[in-house]
């Protein structure tokens, strides 16, 4: 068996560039250091192979330092003509058996992935080939025999199956959703119309989700066309009405391989020209082309790269070199392997579909969430609802925000009331959370009144920072009878999940309480049950790497260790991912706690770091970490043992996590948990069931459990749930820092 030692790694970004992809290099090339292989960077994508000499260089750990928050690709990509050439792939085999390399980590899109398929397939003739020219010896030949392939999606279309998310759509999607937000304020200013064209050739991922979560008012996708002929008269028809109903201005979004049903193209300057002309608009085009495409990375899209990259070279150290190519994705934010080219079959099966014009199939094989989310859409985007089905019963639900603002809590109201009012039924807004229950500060919400509440960060309708108790709860029994409240929604954190709790927990001394009630979470801590991801806590991350950044980059210029508290409360979700996403040295948990042998580990470690010319260090520790080893104390610490060998600095980060406009991934889950709690309320009132539960996401899928199984999920005293799936991450951020 040959030893690690002899074990070459080489890995080339190729194709289009992807936000996420130097993430992505940087875990490839510290995993595989960390386990004794040798590891090459290819540089300019296939053209580098064919090409070789200093294309072709080794990789030393600090080769990829300070690259996580850079967007595009530090070691190049391009489109090569010579690599589709058989003479080319020569060329290519020789160059990388040059070096020993015959393991290859391809960062890429389907072509690139194509390409790296057959390149192993031909491989073995390759080598046949360059032995008989005596470009190689048949030693050589004999010991690579095979060459050994995975692949990682880099493509901001999210257009692979096999992956939920492929490298750099999560960062295109903020950007898309940033204009949008951006296009809206002026164009309400002005009531203007504007029409947006987003990538996405054969894919309508970033029109639809953008569109979800930048409140479009119409959109085309390439594998849904509308369902007219004459669909300029019904976008024109949908686009009036919302005038009419005091829209400022509309907005249109249209995937750059929109067509119609017939297969003919629909452009923005077309859709521009019907609504100036139906509608006598003042309509402007924006393509936003290239400016999707860059920028620094999500928090996101170096998380995931992160753990993509890392379990690549795991697959490539650990699988038999014959056995087939894997596609390393992720899957509920967990990592997955799949046959990788059964994924190009499957991803290709798409284009194939919307080409022939089967567009049910096109849709079939998005899946269930994309068509969801369309439904969802066409609901959310109407000027007015539809008008209440003859049969309907209508209820009256409550809705209210509780507890820490979160951003996305407006996202989930909007959807909430448009969605409920939609079917028929009537909402009351609570004013400030369990205390408006209390005092009665109910007001009954119309369609019109959650305009524009998408994309809004905090809570509009105000939250209260109680458990009600005592005279409480009469209080809040009374305004349930008055009002007639026959369901209610609690979108918060912790103290929202403990009031509702209480509620039902007091069901048998107040009959007022027995009616359907739903908790959506909604804290930026990410601490609650039932629920992976809560809504706010991606917003968060979000901020947190930002000014990481930024105090990476001031503390470059002097030797500098920086400190730095986040929130989380006893949960260290924010910590541990901001930690991953930052490239920080060390975090520190409540749920490892800190003693001081970690403390004098982490010491020595920067004073020998330091040592070797190690100009930055970061270490971000959960706001409860340790009660006595606090901030200050550790920044007090490493200070003074460094002896002036490097200087500490600290941080709180304090309430700016809280705050700004929700990332379109909270916006798009809110709005799919907010649309599920209506039709779970709705459900239960209507068969006059009182069931109290809470929803989240867990392994992809919505749950909903039952108000009994809550206490039983949780660590009380930490406030946090028992089971945290993030906490199998923490072995990464020590690995590749
Ligand atoms: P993407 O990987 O983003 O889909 P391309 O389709 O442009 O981008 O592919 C990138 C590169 O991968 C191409 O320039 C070419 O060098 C290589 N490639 C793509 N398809 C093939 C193929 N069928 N055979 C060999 N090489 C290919």
């Amino acid at each position: 068996m040959a030893s690690p030692d002899d074990k070459v790694i080489g890995v080339l970004t190729s194709g289009g560039d992807a936000p996420g992809m130097n993430s992505a290099l940087r875990a490839v090339v510290r995993t595989a250091l960390s386990k004794g292989a040798q590891v090459y960077a290819i540089y300019e994508g296939y053209q580098g192979m064919v090409d070789g000499g200093n294309q072709i260089r080794v990789m030393q750990w600090d080769d990829v330092g300070g690259i996580l928050q850079r967007g595009g690709t530090v070691i190049g990509t391009a489109r090569s003509a010579d690599f589709r050439t058989r003479e080319g792939r020569l060329k290519a085999a020789r160059n990388l058996l040059e070096h020993g390399i015959d393991r290859l980590v391809v960062i890429g899109g389907d072509g690139s992935l194509t390409g790296a398929n057959l390149f192993r397939q031909e491989w073995a003739g390759l080598l046949a080939e360059l032995a008989a020219q005596g470009q190689i010896s048949p030693q050589t030949a004999a010991e690579h025999s095979y060459l050994s392939i995975v692949g990682l999606v880099g493509s901001i279309d999210n257009d692979f199956f096999g992956t939920d998310m492929t490298i750099g759509a999560d960062t295109a999607l903020q950007r898309i959703t940033d204009a949008l937000d951006q296009i809206g304020s002026t164009a309400s200013s002005h009531q203007r119309t504007f029409v947006v064209e987003v990538m996405g050739r054969n894919c309508g991922y970033l029109a639809l989700m953008s569109s979800l979560a930048g409140t479009a008012h119409w959109v085309f996708i390439p594998e849904s066309p509308p369902e007219t002929d004459d669909w300029e008269t019904l976008m024109c028809d949908v686009l009036r009405a919302g005038r009419a109903a005091g829209r400022r201005h509309s907005m249109v979004v249209i995937a750059e391989g929109a067509r119609d049903r017939h297969g003919n193209p629909i452009t923005s300057a077309q859709v521009c020209k019907v609504l100036e002309e139906r509608l006598g608009e003042d309509a402007r085009v924006t393509i936003l082309g290239h400016v999707q495409r860059g920028g620094s990375p999500s928090a996101f899209d170096r998380w995931m790269s992160t753990l993509v990259g890392n379990a690549a070279v795991e697959e490539l150290l650990s699988a038999a070199p014959e056995s087939e190519p894997q596609l390393i994705g992720m899957r509920y934010n967990r990592v997955t392997h799949m046959p990788l080219m059964e994924c190009v079959q499957k991803t290709r099966a798409v284009a194939e579909a919307i080409s022939v014009q089967d567009y049910d199939r096109a849709m079939e094989l998005r899946g269930g969430s994309f068509k969801e989310q369309f439904r969802i859409l066409r609901t959310l985007i109407r000027a007015l609802p539809h008008p209440p089905p003859p049969d309907v019963r209508r209820l009256k639900l409550a809705i209210l925000t509780d507890g820490a603002p979160a951003p996305g809590m407006n996202t989930a109201v909007r959807a909430a009331v448009r969605m409920a009012v939609d079917q028929g039924h009537r909402v009351m807004a609570v004013h400030n959370g369990f205390d408006g229950l209390i005092r009665g500060d109910l007001e009954e919400f119309t369609w019109m009144d959650v305009h524009s509440w998408g994309s809004v960060g905090g809570s509009q309708l105000g939250v209260s920072r109680n458990v009600p108790s005592g005279s409480d709860l009469y209080a809040i029994a009374r305004t349930l009878e008055a009002q007639g409240i026959e369901g209610l929604l609690v979108i918060g954190g912790w103290m929202a999940y403990e009031s509702a709790h209480k509620l039902y927990s007091e069901r048998n001394t107040f009959p007022a309480f027995n009616i359907p009630m739903i908790c959506l979470p909604a804290s930026i801590d990410n601490n609650l049950p039932g629920s992976e991801l809560s809504i706010g806590a991606d917003t968060a991350l979000n901020s947190i790497v930002q000014v990481l950044d930024k105090i990476k980059q001031s503390a470059v210029a002097f030797r500098r260790c920086f400190v730095v508290e986040v929130m989380g409360n006893y949960c260290g979700y924010l910590a541990l991912m901001s930690g991953l996403a930052s490239g920080a040295e060390r975090v520190y948990l409540n749920e490892e706690g800190v003693t001081l042998k970690d403390l004098e580990t982490s010491l020595n470690d920067m004073i020998a770091s330091f040592k070797q010319g190690k100009r930055l260090s970061l270490v971000i520790r959960n706001e409860n970490a340790n009660p006595l080893y606090t901030t200050s104390f550790m920044n007090a610490l490493f200070e003074e043992e460094a002896h002036k060998l490097f200087d500490v600095r600290s941080s709180i980060l304090g309430h700016m996590q809280q705050g700004g406009n929700p990332s379109p991934f909270d916006r798009i889950q809110a709005t799919r948990l907010a649309t599920r709690c209506v039709e779970f309320l709705t459900a239960e009132a209507e068969q006059n069931s009182t069931t109290c539960a809470f929803i989240g996401i867990q392994s992809g899928q919505i749950k909903i459990h039952h108000f009994d199984d809550m206490l039983r999920m949780l660590d009380i005293p930490h406030t946090r749930p028992k089971e945290q799936w993030w906490l199998a991450l923490r072995p990464l951020v020590r690995l590749l820092s």
